[in-house]
């Protein structure tokens, strides 16, 4: 079988929600991932596979996570305890002085998560919902501002330039993805249910990234748009919440993997 690459997101452990996320649970769904031998790699190793200068390891996955809080620290000990590291995509807002709160990140803990191995990309200031902006700001200058900001606040604290963007939430637009691919190398999506948000309208997932057939039973997108391959669209990759169904249950997060596997 072609390769197929589970990816994995969230937005740290949580207590919270109808899914949640506790460390306890994050560390049995991270301890099958290890069990069936997976090794995580970052968007520079996905890049490197995918122009042809470096190889993947046997099983690939990579965790995402977005925004700088602080549970992102219990992630790493439950990562690091089984040898993975994340690529975390930090909205710069929450980080400036007048907004900071403590459940949000220092650039220093930032830093430290680098340390670890951790990939830093971009998502934006204030967190636009894409698909919405569209209307206010059709030429995107709003959105440049939001890109260009969130990357030289990122630039300033961390000394890295953001190659890699999350879009916000499961919005997404025509001129957002144009933007990002004027920046970036990859813009990746979230998978929450077979349901996006593009242009200001609703749309299937599978739709938006060019994968045929029916949505799944358990109320997700086809299992084909679940994982990156060779062909998926760089400005269009997937990622599978944590705190949703598709992959919540152990079961689920299991049958995921071993979709990777045949
Ligand atoms: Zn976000």
């Amino acid at each position: 079988m072609a390769t197929r690459i589970p990816i994995t997101m969230c937005h740290g452990t949580s207590d919270q929600g109808e899914f949640p996320l506790p460390r306890l649970h994050l560390t049995t769904l991270v301890g099958i991932a290890a069990e069936l031998g997976f090794t995580s790699i970052d968007y520079d190793g996905l890049a490197a596979w995918r122009d042809g200068s470096g190889d993947l390891p046997e099983h690939p996955i990579m965790f995402d996570f977005d925004h700088p809080v602080t549970t992102m620290l219990e992630v790493r000990e439950v990562l690091g305890e089984a040898g993975f590291a994340g690529n975390l995509f930090v909205n710069s807002g929450p980080m400036a002085p007048e907004n900071v709160s403590p459940d949000t990140l220092t650039w220093a803990q930032i830093s430290e998560l680098v340390e670890s191995g951790w990939h830093i990309g971009a998502h934006t200031v204030t967190h636009p919902n894409l698909s919405a902006l569209v209307a206010e700001d059709p030429q995107g200058e709003k959105l440049q501002w939001e890109l260009e900001t969130c990357d030289q606040e990122i630039e300033k604290e961390l000394g890295i330039k953001p190659r890699d963007f999350a879009f916000t939430g499961t919005s997404w637009s025509s001129v957002a993805e144009k933007k990002v691919m004027e920046r970036y190398r990859f813009g990746r999506l979230w998978i929450v249910g077979s349901e996006y948000q593009a242009d200001g309208d609703k749309i299937r997932y599978a739709e938006l990234v060019g994968v045929e057939g029916e949505d799944e039973a358990d109320g997700g997108p086809p299992m084909a748009a679940r994982y990156i391959t060779a062909n998926t669209p760089p400005y269009r990759l997937p990622s599978m919440e944590f705190q949703a169904p598709l992959i919540h249950e152990a079961s689920a997060f299991r049958a995921y993997l071993e979709g990777a596997l045949d």
